[in-house]
């Protein structure tokens, strides 16, 4: 289950806490060190917990906290909010652009869930906004990613714009551009190649799809096993290609929580949606609050 170590230690330290009566800045203290090494073995960056552990710290040994009522119940609200605040706060709705198509570019490594999150986006756009989206497919080195993308349009009824594995993605996507224009798509989603790792190829191959089409929308997309790796793949490609929000895939597995918690401060990009399972439908809009909740248990 995801998140299952962090929550445990975070619930343990909360507990102690709860069994005082009077709580002094040395308990406070000692269940912050427990809540920062919690952080640590989730694989969060260590920036983000420094710094959450501190403005924790620092709200919890106030006066009014201290000495209220109940003051292990503070400090569980101190450590929700700040949780949220590290996540974003808010949702982070989807880019729109004034006239159509809204064209949403869709990057990220090999084996990310880039094409599968492709098609789930497709299907959400279509059964929330009634959208007609066409989807193009431009990762022409993966084997089968272009098969595999008409497969999933085929299942959700969405046009898939091909032209082979042998033709420039850059053509690819100028042809099909022109294909949602002529037909009037309201959005297009770009499957663009991914890699094993990041290389100069990619990200030259990638800012010419990005130059040619003005994305309303780049979105990275990131597996949420992979940790610290996601969030440096995640600081990457933002740094090369400035996306506008990112994917955090897999959250179904047993991923330990580094990425949902320090994506969002490493690099200032939104998480905009979480993918939760294999089948299509799996794709949930990110909501900081409900994430927090979900990791406080
Ligand atoms: P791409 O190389 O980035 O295009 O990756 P794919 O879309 O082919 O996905 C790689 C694998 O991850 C496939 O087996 C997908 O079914 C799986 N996958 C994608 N998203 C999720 C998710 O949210 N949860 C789970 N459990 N599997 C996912």
């Amino acid at each position: 289950m995801a998140f299952e170590g962090l929550t445990e230690r975070i619930q343990n330290a909360i507990h102690s806490l709860q069994r005082k009566g009077k709580i002094t800045e040395n308990d406070v203290k000692e269940s912050m060190r427990e809540i920062r090494l919690a952080l640590l073995e989730a694989d969060v960056n260590y920036g983000v917990v420094k710094d959450f552990i501190k403005t924790v710290r620092e709200r919890a040994i106030g006066a009014e906290v201290l000495e209220s009522l109940t003051p292990a119940q503070q400090i569980v609200k101190i450590v929700n909010e700040e949780l949220v605040k590290v996540m974003g706060e808010k949702a982070v709705p989807l880019n729109k652009s004034a006239k159509i198509p809204t064209v949403i570019m869709m990057v990220g490594l090999q084996g990310a869930g880039k094409t599968t999150t492709a098609g789930k986006l497709a299907l959400k756009l279509k059964n929330e906004q009634k959208a007609r989206p066409l989807m193009i497919a431009a990762d022409v080195y993966r084997p089968a990613a272009v098969d595999q993308l008409k497969i999933i349009g085929e299942q959700i009824d969405v046009p898939v714009f091909e032209m082979g594995t042998d033709v420039d993605p850059v053509e690819i996507v100028r042809q099909g551009m022109a294909k949602a224009q002529e037909q009037k798509n309201d959005y297009v989603l770009i499957d663009t190649a991914g890699r094993l790792q990041i290389d100069e190829k990619l990200m030259d191959e990638l800012a010419q799809i990005k130059e040619l089409t003005h994305p309303d929308e780049i979105l990275l997309t990131v597996d949420a096993m992979t940790g610290q790796n996601a969030v440096e793949v995640a600081k990457g490609f933002n740094d090369q290609l400035d996306v506008t929000g990112v994917v955090l895939t897999k959250l179904d597995g047993d991923t330990r929580g580094g990425a949902a918690l320090s994506i969002r401060a490493v690099t200032g990009k939104p998480i905009k949606f979480i993918g939760q399972g294999e089948k299509l439908t799996d794709l949930d809009v990110f909501y900081p609050d409900r994430m927090a909740s979900r990791i406080l248990g």
